[in-house]
């Protein structure tokens, strides 16, 4: 086996073990391995290994990567990085789960595109879990306020809240306030019960609260070497 199959094994096999220990069916947590820093080769050894949900978080790198892997049946790419305005068109030609938007002019721009496609996509709303307007995201206080634009975007059906835990504290508080803006968006939209958190460190502490779609990166890719 190779030691990309071994890892692969090894963090599905973590998933579904936390996932009973914290009484929760492994079922409705999917695993998205982050393919980015990685080739099209990786994306290949992977979905033969069963894997069809895949991560990237720069459309310049995403793109050809897709249009690579194009023969591979079933796969899904999941936009996980800021995306701009830009860069939409692009990124729904190979992606139909955007996990980063997170403002008026992003919704703007994808409605606009899917109406030009006659399309439809899926997305989360990315919190900001940080004091920093630079990382992205819609702070949790108005997580309603934007909500109530994006439920109006025709062809985009909001899944839930997506988040990325801070590096320099307890990744728990910040599962803390992404599980409570879920209960919150909740009120607002019955279906988006989806979590999008847990990344590489920390995915154990995100099923535990409640995480639905995790985005696992180098501790199943390894080192990058783009
Ligand atoms: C890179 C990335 C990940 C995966 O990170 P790892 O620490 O390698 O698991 C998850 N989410 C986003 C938004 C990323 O950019």
């Amino acid at each position: 086996m190779s030691e990309l199959a071994e890892r692969y094994g090894a963090i599905v096999a973590a998933i579904a073990e936390r996932a009973s220990q914290a009484s929760r069916d492994a079922a409705e947590i999917q695993l998205i391995v982050v393919s980015k820093n990685h080739g099209p080769e990786l994306v290949r050894e992977l979905h033969s290994l069963g894997q069809r949900d895949f991560g990237e978080n720069r459309d310049q790198e995403a793109k050809p990567k897709a249009e690579q892997t194009q023969d591979l049946p079933d796969v899904n790419w999941h936009f996980v990085g800021q995306l701009q305005s830009n860069k939409v068109r692009s990124a729904l030609s190979y992606s139909r789960i955007i996990h980063s938007i997170d403002r008026p002019s992003l919704l703007s721009s994808i409605q606009k595109e899917l109406v030009l496609q006659n399309s439809l996509a899926s997305g989360f709303i990315q919190l900001n879990l940080t004091d920093d307007p630079g990382r992205g995201g819609v702070q949790p206080k108005d997580l309603l306020e934007f909500a109530e634009k994006a439920v109006e975007v025709s062809n985009l059906e909001i899944l839930g809240v997506m988040g990325v835990a801070a590096l320099d504290r307890d990744p728990r508080i910040d599962f803390e306030t992404i599980a409570a803006a879920s209960q919150s968006l909740r009120g607002l939209i019955p279906s988006a019960k989806s979590i999008s958190a847990g990344m590489s460190h920390d995915f154990k502490e995100a099923i535990d609260f409640g995480a639905t779609h995790l985005r696992i990166g180098t501790v199943i890719t390894g080192k990058r070497n783009l």
